[in-house]
């Protein structure tokens, strides 16, 4: 059985309704509506006592940032006799502003004319300031500079920022609901993945220098932090990482490595790395004994090509004679700028006859080579196999001396140490 609600008992659901609720009448030209009734709630949210609301017009709630078109909005539905809903700013007698929603509904008589409006309305401001905080944090994510990605907790990426679609080539349509692995480079291992989880699941925080792989294919180093996100109820929801590009960093710190390591001129290894080049394979020889052999070589007259032809002319020489000796030798055997135009050859796993044949191999590519404006040239070389008692310097001189006698022996010749195996 349907309740039949008194007078008295809708008079007071409205006065006790936390919604404000203003009641007008019907006349819109000027100077307007006047109120005829507010609940305690439109007092509240407005500020003004109810005596004082009393046949004003509504429109002294208005101010500078109250939205013309929807107050224009507004008087063509009350003019129409519709129903209207719309949200705006409007002002408190204390001249504070806040968000209202407005519903308003005409009331009419048993003609069917319009007498009143009633208006419930909605103090939405700390919805408004709760959405503001959030737009102004995604800005900030936005506007960051660093890359900034979010998975879900099965790691399907949820958001990417600005500088990450930048810097990864990825636009957010495409890589939103992949995972964080489309990056991979393949640099890292499973125990670098596995400690990344491990330490996510702990709730810590995971940083590590990542190499990634961009769209283009093009690797770079980001020094990234990954922390998990947690709700109200302390569950892990999202992964949050951010990451700073460091690539250019990391680029100059490979050139200034490669810098101390290679001859810039013949693109070699330069002396002191090519000793400690000799250290490594010392030490294979003297773990494995699969034999160590060195050719040491150099330009036969070089000072009368400077003289000659110029010093540039003679780098010309250097260079493109170390281009031949990378060319030459096995990509396991080491070819270094010993000296001026002296250049140690590391042959390892090769017995005295492998190394005087390489040494052969490299004496006529040299000698074939026509250099512009120079012509050609030719190198002598030393050759020298490991011994059981030999250490890193005596093998080295016996290289040396090899040389010497092959200079003595008129130059353009492969010498052998007559310490053979
Ligand atoms: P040999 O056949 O006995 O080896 O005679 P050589 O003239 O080659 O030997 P020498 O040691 O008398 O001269 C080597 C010259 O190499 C002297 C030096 O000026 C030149 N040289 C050393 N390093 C460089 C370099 O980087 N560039 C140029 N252009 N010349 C260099
Ligand atoms: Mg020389
Ligand atoms: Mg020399």
């Amino acid at each position: 059985m349907a309740l039949i609600l008194s007078d008295a008992m809708l008079r007071t659901a409205i006065e006790q309704s936390f919604n404000a609720v203003v009641v007008t009448t019907s006349q819109l030209e000027l100077p307007g509506p006047q109120i005829v009734y507010v609940n305690q709630a439109f007092c509240n949210m407005t500020g003004y006592t109810a005596e004082e609301l009393m046949g004003k017009t509504p429109r002294i709630l208005q101010g500078p940032r109250t939205d013309p078109e929807t107050i224009e909005r507004l008087r063509r539905c009350l003019n129409a006799g519709e129903y209207f809903i719309g949200n705006t700013v409007n002002y408190r007698k204390d001249g504070e502003c806040y968000y209202v929603e407005w519903n308003i509904t005409p009331i009419r008589d048993g003609q069917g004319r319009i007498t009143h409006f009633v208006s419930v309305q909605r103090d939405l401001t700390e919805k408004k300031k709760v959405e503001n905080d959030r737009n102004l944090m995604a800005n900030a994510l936005e506007a960051n500079s660093d890359q900034v990605l979010m998975t879900d907790r099965e790691g399907h990426i949820v958001y990417v920022n600005r500088a990450f679609e930048d810097q990864t080539g990825y636009r957010r349509e495409e890589i939103i609901g992949q995972t964080p692995s489309l990056l991979r480079s393949g640099h890292h291992d499973h125990a670098f993945y596995d400690e990344m989880w491990h330490t996510l699941a702990s709730g810590q925080p995971f940083r590590a220098t990542f190499v990634n792989r961009a769209k283009d294919g093009s690797e770079f180093h980001l020094e990234q932090t990954v922390t998990p996100v947690r709700d109200d109820f302390g569950e892990i929801t999202h992964y949050m990482s951010t990451g700073k590009d460091i690539s250019d960093r990391v680029r100059m710190e490979q050139t200034l490595r490669r810098m101390a390591t290679i001859d810039l001129l013949t693109g070699l290894p330069n002396r002191s790395f090519g000793e400690q080049l000799l250290e490594r394979e010392w030490h294979r020889q003297a773990r494995y004994q699969e034999g160590l052999s060195l050719i040491m070589a150099d330009i036969d007259h070089f000072k009368s090509i400077n003289d000659e032809h110029g010093h540039d002319a003679g780098d010309q020489v250097l260079a493109q004679v170390g281009k031949q000796l990378q060319a030459l030798v096995r990509r396991t055997d080491s070819a270094i700028r010993w000296g001026g135009e002296e250049f140690l050859i590391l042959v390892p796993r090769a017995n005295l006859e492998q190394a005087i044949e390489l040494a052969e191999r490299i004496r006529l590519g040299i000698r074939c080579q026509h250099h512009p404006g120079v012509g050609r040239v030719t190198m002598s070389f030393g050759v020298a196999c490991y011994q059981p008692d030999d250490s890193r310097k005596s093998l080295l001189r016996r290289a040396d001396q090899t040389l010497y006698a092959a200079k003595e022996a008129g130059r353009d010749r492969v010498m052998a140490s007559p310490d053979t195996d």
